[in-house]
């Protein structure tokens, strides 16, 4: 197992993920048994970090995670788990919850706070995150009155919290003002694998947080296993030049090579996926060139990019104020796949931030050194908007 230093500990770079512990039928309750014993052959084979949070598995995760790692000595492993901010709502100084959790009780966050120490049946946690910071949930995390951050600082204070940080489905703007919002943040968790890198805007969170000398803890390295099988084709190219490794030990390999990364976490269900990530933890190399060719391969495969580089210079020439390189970028990602996380960011932005706004002058593409066609994207990614939900 590969071991990087995080301040005075040491930590496995591969770390468990439980929201995709094996389960009694498709959505049932967790196997616990099943799980139990992933969670012990992790804990056995090297793998000291175990990533949890309020609603994983209905609420479950913690239970079991918490159980199965308590037969170990508690210093021996590290316990993250995260307040669930990004599904409340705060109304005339009323907390309740939204979305999924909607009409579920909630009185406060140190209410919350105990209940998941409760659950874990630990003390303390090692890790402590802020669940989903992004343009939806920002207005929640920094409401001076409900004072989330402030009480977790409390709670850090009184070493019932050792470390602090958040994770982040948002933009890199959203993680930068956030951060600059409270210098307090030790890690940040963020999506983070070869698809995203470009897709999603990974390259730029991760190049901010370099740069700012935070460690990422790396969320979704095979995006939800969608860069674990591709078609037929492309899958026989990756295995005659990778024998033997399995589809997903590329993307791990792609994750481990960046040398911010802390750990990666993966959502583990059956031992094998396990053994297999163990495999390919072992150890740590450069990415090879090969690798480096399959991957854009895999790529353009998967998706065609308009090739924005993000360079802003047409940012200074839209009468409108528009923030083209971001629009470009939910543009390439509601072609890739519409996620719930597309929602999130459409739900921050204000009306004239939107690609409705582009009154197609035109002056944009004239200067644009890729020669895209921006009014047309606009329109485009105005048409796809309307027809998400
Ligand atoms: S075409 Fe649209 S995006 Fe481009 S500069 Fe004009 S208003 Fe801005
Ligand atoms: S000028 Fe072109 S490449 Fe640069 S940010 Fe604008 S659209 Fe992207």
């Amino acid at each position: 197992m590969i071991y990087k230093t995080f301040k005075d500990l040491k930590l496995s770079m591969l770390g468990m993920g439980n929201m995709r512990l094996p389960t009694e039928g498709e959505n049932g309750p967790i196997d616990v048994g099943k799980a139990r014993e992933i969670i012990e052959y992790a804990y056995e084979h090297g793998i000291n970090y175990f990533d949890t949070a309020y609603r994983y598995h209905n609420g479950q995760s913690e239970l079991v995670v918490g159980e199965a790692l308590s037969k170990y000595p508690r210093s021996s492993w590290y316990l993250a788990s995260k307040m669930p901010g990004h599904m409340m709502n705060y109304i005339d100084g009323k907390l309740g919850f939204q979305g999924y959790l909607s009409g579920e009780p909630v009185s406060s966050p140190s209410a919350i706070f105990e209940e998941q120490l409760r659950k874990c049946g630990v003390d303390y946690f090692d890790f402590y995150l802020l669940h989903n910071v992004s343009e939806s949930s920002y207005d929640i995390y920094t409401n001076e009155e409900l004072g989330i951050v402030d009480y977790l600082l409390e709670e850090k204070k009184a070493g019932r919290i050792r470390h602090l940080g958040f994770s982040a489905h948002g933009r890199a703007d959203t993680i930068e003002r956030f951060l600059n919002w409270r210098d307090c943040f030790e890690f940040v968790q963020i999506q983070l694998n070869y698809l995203d890198w470009d897709l999603q805007e990974a390259r730029l969170s991760y190049e901010l947080l370099q740069k700012r000398g935070i460690p990422v803890i790396v969320m979704e390295p095979c995006r939800g296993g969608r860069l674990t099988h591709f078609q037929p084709e492309i899958e026989a190219r990756v295995k005659s030049e990778r024998p033997g490794r399995s589809l997903a030990s590329l993307a791990f390999d792609f994750v481990k090579s960046l040398s911010g990364v802390q750990v990666v976490l993966s959502g583990m269900t059956t031992l094998d996926q396990l053994k297999d990530n163990l495999q390919t933890f072992e150890s740590r190399e450069p990415l090879a060139d090969t690798d480096k060719a399959l991957i854009s391969e895999i790529v353009s495969s998967l998706v065609s990019l308009v090739p924005c580089t993000a360079c802003r210079y047409c940012c200074e020439e839209c009468p409108q104020g528009l923030d083209i390189p971001k629009l470009i970028s939910l543009y390439n990602e509601i072609n890739f796949e519409k996620t719930p996380g597309l929602q999130f960011i459409l739900n921050g932005m204000t009306p004239d931030q939107l690609p409705e706004s582009c009154i197609g002058c035109g002056s944009c593409s004239k200067i644009c050194p890729q020669g895209i066609d921006v009014p047309m994207i606009m329109k485009k990614l105005a048409a796809s908007i309307s027809t998400l939900s």
